[in-house]
């Protein structure tokens, strides 16, 4: 029987980690790291009922094909909640937990092995004779034929342009998560970023200080699109248009394809063309080379973040209500330089108009979403990784380099055979692979995979750890 070892406590960890016991084929060790609750992550332990889920709850689950599961949790806790509501976050981290929770039950009835481990893993060391020893921050080593990185995004890395000074004075917050009490209430918070991370930490910093006012910089000054009350109609044309956007290999033809199937239904909600490209969006990002991909990274992607990761109605209701009270500006920005040790100096240049300015703010939180750029991480596990050569960068700084079914490649540029990655690392290989949607299809194919007795991934005759590229049968881009 192989030993697998799932490195990181979020949602894919715990999807991975279920779907493994459920199959019951390997021992399974997961480590869930030592300041998170088993399977919540980031994502559903926010501690605010303010921070919603931006899907519906009815196509919130843990594993694939549960679809509904989360539904009938919620329903039995929430007076009301229905199949299309946004709901609190946490309400899905306390789902996670008993999924969890009801999965170790169940493996431990059958007599089935798995460990959980709440301690960080710091190396994972290919062995002479096949797979790898995982070592954690406590001195604890675990043998294990596959390795499964599911850490999430990383730490946030300030921007350039913040000053020591700035970092130092304790005005300047990295973390959006985790703002700390202050002895007075700030009179400004200006927040770098206007996606859905700067929406939680907009309507938080509005409850917490309600005397304060409130300014958010981002370059295109964009906040997401909202979500309607009812899910939108699918686009009629949408299977006409994926099957040509399947058909095209650059990213201009796929852009003209869109433009025109909108022009030709004017009358279509565009979000629902979005929402009907996610099944083909991974396929798509793998037939644009870097240079494509660069492209769209610099000029389309924040557009279609802002389509694609919309925000719940009740979350954009708050954030209108406090931009007409004259509580919220936006700016169209570019950040030039914060200084300063409290309040702070933030230097912008306006995009519409070019001009300087400066604002001062008692508080600035950094909240520009995902980081992934692993060149620069200091998490020690991946730093680590890079230095022995196990892993690599994307080059676009998107995550690591990997093969399409989510096992790294390392830095001769051969696959690490048995090394694997799932969630936000592999976002150069698949761009879309960070919500539940994708992130519990994926965890059921690595864990059908593994479970496979000569699977690729637990196979290592001869002790080699790495093996020549080929292609799966099946990647890890979601199938629906
Ligand atoms: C604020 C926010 C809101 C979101 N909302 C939604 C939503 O509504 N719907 C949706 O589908 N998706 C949402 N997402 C996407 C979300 O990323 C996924 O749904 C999911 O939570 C990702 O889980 P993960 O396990 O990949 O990452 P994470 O939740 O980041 O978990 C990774 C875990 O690994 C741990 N770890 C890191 N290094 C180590 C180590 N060396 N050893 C051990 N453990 C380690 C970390 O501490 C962390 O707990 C949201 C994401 C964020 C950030």
């Amino acid at each position: 029987m192989a030993d697998i070892a799932i490195i990181g406590g979020g949602a894919a960890g715990a999807s991975l980690f279920g779907e493994l016991l459920r199959r019951g084929s390997a021992r399974v060790h997961w480590i869930t790291g030592d300041r998170a609750v088993a399977g919540r992550g980031v994502a559903y332990a926010s501690g605010s009922g303010r921070h919603l889920l931006n899907v519906r709850a009815q196509a919130m689950s843990l594993f694939a094909g549960s679809e509904g599961e989360f539904l009938q949790f919620a329903a039995q806790r929430v007076d009301g909640a229905g199949a299309d509501d946004f709901l609190p976050r946490d309400l899905f981290g306390d789902f996670v937990e008993a999924q969890v929770r009801a999965c170790a039950d169940q493996a431990l009835l059958q007599g089935r092995h798995f460990q959980i481990h709440g301690d960080d893993a710091v190396q994972v060391e290919p062995l002479c004779d096949g797979g790898y020893a995982v070592r954690l921050a406590g001195g604890l080593l675990i043998k294990a034929d596959a390795v499964v990185l599911a850490l999430g995004a990383l730490s946030p890395r300030p921007l350039k342009t913040v000053s020591r000074e700035a970092l130092q004075g304790g005005a300047y917050v990295l973390d959006p998560w985790h703002v700390n009490r202050r002895e007075t209430a700030p009179r400004r918070v200006l927040v770098i970023g206007t996606g859905l991370t700067a929406v939680d930490t907009l309507l938080s910093a509005g409850a917490r200080w309600p005397q304060a006012e409130l300014v958010a910089v981002s370059r295109h000054g964009q906040l997401p699109f909202e979500h309607g009350l009812l899910p939108l109609p699918p686009y009629a044309g949408q299977s006409a248009l994926n099957t040509t956007l399947l058909a095209s290999d650059n990213l201009l033809a796929m852009l003209r394809h869109v433009r025109r199937a909108i022009a030709a239904a004017p009358q279509a909600d565009r979000r629902s063309l979005v929402d009907g490209m996610r099944p083909i969006n991974a396929r798509l990002w793998r037939r644009l080379d870097a240079r494509q991909r660069r492209q769209f990274l610099r000029h389309l992607r924040w557009l279609w973040e802002s389509a694609r990761h919309r925000v719940a109605p009740a979350s954009a209701e708050a954030l209108t209500a406090m931009r007409e009270q004259g509580r919220l500006r936006l700016h169209a920005a570019r950040v030039l330089g914060v200084d300063g040790h409290g309040p702070l100096r933030v230097s912008l240049r306006h995009r519409a108009t070019q001009q300087l300015d400066t604002l001062s703010a008692d508080l600035v939180i950094q909240a520009t979403g995902l980081d992934t750029a692993v060149a620069f991480t200091e998490h020690p596990l991946l730093s680590r990784l890079l230095r022995d050569g196990l892993a690599m960068p994307d080059p676009l700084q998107l995550g690591v380099a990997a093969h399409p079914d989510g096992q790294l490649i390392n830095a001769r540029g051969e696959l690490q055979v048995g090394l694997y990655a799932i969630g936000a690392l592999l976002r150069g290989n698949l761009w879309e692979c960070s919500a539940m949607a994708e992130i519990r299809v994926a965890a059921q194919q690595l864990a059908r995979r593994l479970a496979a007795a000569d699977s690729v991934g637990v196979s290592h005759a001869g002790g080699a750890s790495a093996g020549k590229l080929r292609e799966p049968a099946a990647g890890l881009a979601p199938s629906a």
